[in-house]
């Protein structure tokens, strides 16, 4: 089954850009930096990793702090995302969304225009280079100041109005950052604008907060849910998923670490599966969660001995039906994906 795993042909559509940097990548932009870099291969995973047993989102998010400097110039944007398609396809992964937060790649004077079009440009190289399609995420932050998340909207409609390649690039936008502290409704006008627009979105939610998020997100328009682990608790807000076709992108690694899912508890997507929510799983982060999506995989099938070869297919089919694409694309990845399992579903 592991092997046939790795094998199968596989969709991506939660893993952040910043933490997912190759250690061997960071290697080289720390010594071309001049930053202290630990020595052995070992201290190296450790440095970059966070630990299994965080106490909380906080602690996980610590090692984004000492990555931050390889997503301040063009060229290494560039690098680390083409990267990212050269690992998603060592990983049996046919499409791939990319996601980054724009304002924290402005330290060293880039616009959040040229931090865009150079992870455009990392995943185009990518995928000429792998076959791997991908398209962008753009985050928008809690805590930030509401002009900046604008900021981020207007860069995503600045570069799909100037139109040519890099426009057909773009997928949506995201809301990341700290669920516990930062009511989501504060963010309304700006996904109002999203709506507006219709650019797609994606929001975390239900993950280290209340469901309570995850209703607000789905009134805000959201297709997808980041996480949405907190649904479990309320049979509501399951149907109300259900009802509106939400994509639920679940990271199980990621999620114990940041004790969204305490230790020792049972992991919800047993029972969103039951509920036959589209869920789908992810990295969140491949360096700081350690992992692979097909490692994210294997856990869930060894850990849900129930689960078949059938909801592993359907689980990649949910995915790609939230992606951020148009339908023709969709419907040519889908006969990719279907061809992979060998019509092992229908
Ligand atoms: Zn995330």
């Amino acid at each position: 089954m592991k092997q046939k795993i790795r094998q199968w042909p596989k969709i991506e559509l939660h893993c952040h850009l910043d933490g997912s940097i190759r250690r061997e990548t960071f290697r080289r932009m720390a010594e071309q930096e001049g930053i202290d870099c630990p020595q052995s291969e070992e201290e190296l995973t450790a440095y970059l990793k966070a630990p299994a047993d965080c106490t909380s989102l906080k602690e996980y998010l610590e090692p984004f702090g000492r990555v931050g400097f390889c997503m301040q110039k063009t060229e290494y944007l560039e690098t680390v995302t083409c990267d990212c398609l050269h690992q998603a396809k060592e990983d049996g992964i046919i499409y791939q969304e990319i996601r980054f937060a724009p304002a924290f790649s402005l330290g060293k004077g880039l616009s959040m225009e040229d931090a865009v079009r150079s992870v455009i440009r990392g995943i185009r190289r990518g995928t000429d280079e792998t076959g791997v399609e991908s398209r962008v995420i753009l985050c928008m932050m809690r805590g930030r100041p509401e002009i900046e998340n604008q900021e981020v909207i207007d860069t995503f409609l600045s570069i799909r109005r100037a139109g040519g390649a890099d426009a057909m690039y773009l997928g949506g936008l995201d809301l990341a950052g700290d669920e516990a502290s930062y009511p989501l409704i504060w963010y309304e006008r700006l996904f109002r604008k999203a709506r507006t627009e219709k650019i797609p979105f994606t929001i975390h939610a239900g993950e280290c907060g209340s469901w309570e998020n995850i209703r607000c997100a789905v009134r805000l328009g959201a297709r997808r849910i980041g996480h949405g682990i907190a649904a479990a608790e309320n049979p509501e807000i399951m149907r109300l998923l259900n009802e509106f076709q939400i994509g639920v992108e679940m990271c199980p690694t990621s999620n114990y670490q940041t004790r969204a899912v305490q230790p020792g508890r049972e992991y919800p997507l047993g029972i969103f599966l039951k509920k036959k929510l589209r869920v789908s799983l992810h990295t969140d982060n491949r360096t700081v969660s350690d992992t692979t999506l097909s490692r994210e995989y294997e856990w869930a099938m060894e850990h849900f001995p129930w689960l078949q070869e059938e909801d592993f297919c359907r689980m990649n089919l949910n995915a790609l039906q939230e992606a951020f694409l148009p339908e023709e694309k969709k419907k040519e990845l889908r006969q990719k994906l279907l061809r992979g399992y060998e019509s092992k579903i229908n």
